[in-house]
């Protein structure tokens, strides 16, 4: 995109504070905008930074398509077969499904993005490829980041750790993994792998992990020795996490205080079935959460608007919050903690940050959340990407 006009955003309320004005020069905050600066009125309106969607599946959404009916089975296995082939039935491109949906998470305020894309020896890299072209396509408009996803496993499928190896030569950001016990059947197997490749090309790791009670316990615990044995405190994130919904909070606490040691970070989903981490007490040891959609309209299932405000929203109501300071928490994760985890350092509202942020509706954040309002505005690097609920370019 090219220079912006320098902007002043009069009669504001950052964060839901008293009105103000804050100014825009070269895609940053700053103390003043000067002469012929374009001044938006936004009407007493809250703004909040960019909504970071921290957990999703670019090139799985069937946004655009004709309806699927979904007749999947019920094991996550099913899930994952089935779309491996429905991909190839319908003809899905994930460069177009990947575009269609970044668009539909902009139009609703989101200005990052870290998507899981699938990596296997069926589909090679032609996610991969889909999703790079689309993050160059909305280049400057919204930051997508890519984790390299082993999604139909690496230990049941031969050649799946090679072709991960050359997702992260051609550029995904980060090594995905996902369930080495309950899918891959191989902790030692999957992990040692995940690891040794996030060694090999330098990079983090951020691994899906459903498994739940004791199987999930045991899985995080390989992983937290891994980031200890490897030096990687920090740089590792652990999706979905169940298993930190668990019954038995004692040991789950245990737990807790050996992520937030070695700062290893949460993304949570917070679906609607299926144990969820407490990201109150997550918060409360310290350790970064984040929180995603997910996969949305895809073979998965049928739900999803990739609204980063609704998800907050289902993060205050998995975690039974009711409270203001409560729903401010699920807010937070929805921008600041997901910003902390992919590493944005020119996050936030303040003087020298970048100015990505959402204008939303509501007298207090607590009601901005539950009312999930079409976004009046919504600014990337001070350029305008969405207007009223939609976004400035047209979906293919
Ligand atoms: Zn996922």
């Amino acid at each position: 995109m090219t220079k912006m006009t320098p902007k002043t955003l009069k009669n504001v309320r950052p964060m839901g504070a008293a009105a103000t004005e804050l100014h825009i020069v070269d895609g940053r905050f700053a103390a003043s905008a000067g002469e012929g600066a374009e001044v938006i009125d936004c009407g007493g309106r809250i703004l909040i930074p960019g909504l970071v969607e921290a957990h999703t599946h670019l090139d799985k959404s069937l946004l655009g398509l004709p309806w699927y009916r979904n007749e999947v089975g019920p094991r996550l296995i099913d899930k994952i077969d089935n779309e491996r082939e429905v991909k190839v039935s319908l003809g899905l491109d994930p460069q177009v499904q990947s575009e269609r949906h970044a668009i539909l998470a902009m139009s609703h305020g989101c200005t990052h993005i870290r998507s899981h894309v699938d990596v296997d020896t069926h589909h090679g890299l032609a996610g991969i490829e889909g999703v790079m072209a689309t993050r160059e396509k909305l280049k400057g408009m919204i930051d997508i980041e890519i984790v390299a996803f082993p999604q139909s496993g690496m230990m049941t499928r031969p050649g799946t750790a090679e072709l991960m190896d050359e997702a992260l030569a051609m550029g995904a950001e980060l090594v995905g993994g996902i369930d080495p016990c309950g899918m891959e059947k191989d902790p030692k197997g999957h992990l040692d792998t995940v690891f040794a490749l996030a060694e090999k090309h330098g990079k983090p790791i951020d691994i899906h992990l459903h498994e739940r009670d004791a199987l999930g316990w045991f899985s995080m615990e390989e992983i937290i020795e891994r980031t200890v044995a490897h030096g990687m405190q920090g740089k590792v994130a652990i999706s979905h996490a169940f298993c930190l919904g668990a019954v038995d909070r004692a040991y789950v606490a245990g737990l807790q205080e050996k992520l937030a040691e070695n700062r290893i970070h949460i993304l949570t989903t917070a679906p609607a079935a299926a144990p969820v981490p407490a990201v109150k007490e997550l918060s409360a040891f310290g350790i970064l959460v984040g929180a995603g959609c997910d996969g949305i309209r895809d073979t998965w299932g049928p739900y999803g608007n990739s609204d980063m405000l609704e998800k907050a929203m289902a993060v205050g109501q998995r975690n039974g919050f009711r409270r203001d300071d409560e729903l401010e928490l699920a807010l937070e994760i929805c921008t600041y903690g997901g910003a902390a985890i992919i590493g944005d350092e020119g996050y936030g509202l303040e003087i020298g940050c970048r100015a990505d942020c959402v204008l939303v509706e509501g007298e207090t954040l607590a009601e901005a959340v539950v009312t999930r309002a079409p976004r009046k505005l919504v600014l990337k690097g001070g350029d305008v990407t969405a207007r009223d609920g939609k976004c400035v370019v047209e979906a293919p």
